[in-house]
């Protein structure tokens, strides 16, 4: 898909030949194309190697990584390639991920940690096993351009923001006091989503966000609790 917000008034479709032979990715297929055919052509990347999340697109309508993806494995000979959809082209595959990123940013996606014990911190295995699947994410948003409730209210903050969100305080590290949680007990936080699970299918590093929504959720409802059960005489 071919967008030039400065010069388009609608994306367009663009076809262009290439060799499919050897084992190829799609950002292979793309550099390739860039290189030979129209150095115009735009689209973002940086690891190739599926750990930093640049290259999220849909290709034949399926959101994954176009440096995992192989075009043989596809078993076809046509590729469409759609940037994300939920946020805006800037040009041709590359679309504005700030939005995205005020979402993450604003959970606070980092420790609370406080003073460090002398001797530094010892997690335990059976608690590191409940954050493990979280700290996988690659913030590629490929599950924020999926939700259909993102793309009917922006204020909503994603599947990843609360993921990583579930990462920190199930990390018996993080002494986030319970207030920081509130701001996602509120409008456009864990109660927005509508558990469509879209998120959990196209996460290409298999962390389940909505998982974490549910995790956070049953923290809420359990924090609500205490409170009604300590102000009763
Ligand atoms: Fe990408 Fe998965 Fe992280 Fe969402 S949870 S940003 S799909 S890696």
């Amino acid at each position: 898909m071919r967008f030039d917000p400065q010069v388009d008034q609608f994306p367009y479709f663009e076809e262009f030949p290439f060799e499919a032979a050897g084992k190829k990715s799609v950002l292979e297929a793309l550099m390739e194309i860039r290189n030979n055919q129209d150095c115009t052509l735009a689209f973002r990347y940086s690891c190739r190697e599926a750990i930093c999340g640049a290259c999220a697109m849909v290709i034949n309508g399926k959101f994954d990584l176009a440096c995992r993806t192989m075009v043989e494995a596809l078993n076809t000979s046509v590729l469409i390639v759609e940037p994300l959809p939920n946020l805006e082209i800037q040009k041709d595959l590359v679309v504005d991920m700030s939005p995205f990123w005020e979402a993450v940013s604003r959970i606070g996606p980092y420790l609370f940690s406080g003073d460090q014990p002398e001797g530094g911190y010892r997690i335990e295995d059976k608690e590191m096993e409940k954050i493990e699947q979280y700290t996988n994410c690659i913030l590629c948003a490929c599950c924020y351009s999926v939700c259909p409730v993102v793309a009917r209210d922006q204020r909503y903050v994603g599947a990843a923001a609360l993921a990583k969100l579930c990462r920190f305080v199930q990390d018996p590290r993080d002494k986030r006091p319970y207030p920081r949680l509130a701001e996602v007990n509120a409008q456009g936080g864990v109660w927005s989503c509508d558990t469509v699970l879209r998120c959990n299918e196209v996460c290409p590093k298999s962390v389940r966000p909505a998982d974490g929504i549910e995790a956070l959720r049953r923290k809420l409802l359990i924090e609500k609790l205490k409170r009604v059960f300590r102000k009763r005489p």
